[in-house]
């Protein structure tokens, strides 16, 4: 971990639904290659951080930078050109892994590390399909290239669905429950791959039920209940 590059820094971040706070004053810094993982009963409010840290969701009010990109929202002040802006640049330095893995299901394994390399990135085919290959060995599903999502068990589609963000060479991933929709058997080679990350160094906030990834993992766990954050602290704690 490296404590002089803060990757992640929300303060006073707050957002309500039909006038119903679900988050409330969230503060969290998050480091170059620290591990965060994120605790908490149902309802309060993880996914919503999650997404609002890269704008899927919008905040009421709050600061957020992440990557070194910053954006100040107001209550009531709609986002300046500048700040979409910012959006922009850094969503294209994050990536996040779902609890529905939300893969193409009409293109193979391979086709879905590689569409971002193509159309954002504009990679040639050959380059695309070459890095492609090179990180579904990573998640070991070299020989699941040519697989289609419907043919892939669970385990193996949320590995894919993790290939396909690091295509994007993100500096911080965000992992929303990721072993949830696993079947027990499967949810161990999901974890495997984070671990791995975790120790090449990847920053990574990861909301999960998994307290023994949670232990072993992590170089912080946060709680949260009702949109607040009630602990933040070192693992061995709890
Ligand atoms: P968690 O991920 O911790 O289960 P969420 O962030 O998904 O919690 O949800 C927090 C609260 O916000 C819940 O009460 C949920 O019903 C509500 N909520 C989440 N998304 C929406 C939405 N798009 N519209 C209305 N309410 C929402
Ligand atoms: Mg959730």
């Amino acid at each position: 971990m490296n404590k002089a590059v803060l990757k992640v820094s929300v303060t006073s971040l707050a957002k309500s639904f039909d006038r119903q706070p679900v988050l409330r004053d969230v503060n969290l810094q998050v480091y170059a290659g620290e591990v965060v993982v994120i605790l908490g009963p149902s309802g309060s409010g993880k996914t919503t951080l999650l997404r609002s840290l890269n704008f899927l969701e919008q905040p009421d009010s709050g600061d957020i930078e992440v990557c070194g990109h910053h954006i100040r929202v107001q209550q009531g002040k709609a986002l300046s050109r500048a700040e979409k802006h910012e959006i922009t640049h850094l969503r294209q330095k994050t990536a996040m892994v779902f609890q529905s893995f939300n893969l193409f299901p009409h293109k193979s394994a391979l086709e879905n590390v590689t569409e971002g390399l193509i159309s954002v990135r504009k990679l040639h085919k050959d380059q695309a399909n070459q890095r492609g290959h090179a990180l579904l060995k990573q998640v070991g599903l070299a020989e699941k290239a040519d697989s289609y999502p419907a043919k892939l068990s669970g385990g193996q589609k949320q590995r894919v669905a993790i290939a396909r963000g690091l295509a994007m060479d993100p500096e911080v991933i965000f992992f929303d429950e990721p072993t949830s929709a696993l079947d027990p058997e499967l949810r161990d080679e999901v974890l495997t791959v984070m671990r791995d990350l975790a120790k090449a160094g990847m920053t990574m906030i990861v909301v999960t039920h998994e307290l023994r990834f949670a232990r072993e993992v992590a170089d912080r766990v946060i709680f949260m209940e009702g949109g607040v954050v009630i602990a933040n602290e070192e693992p061995e704690m709890y």
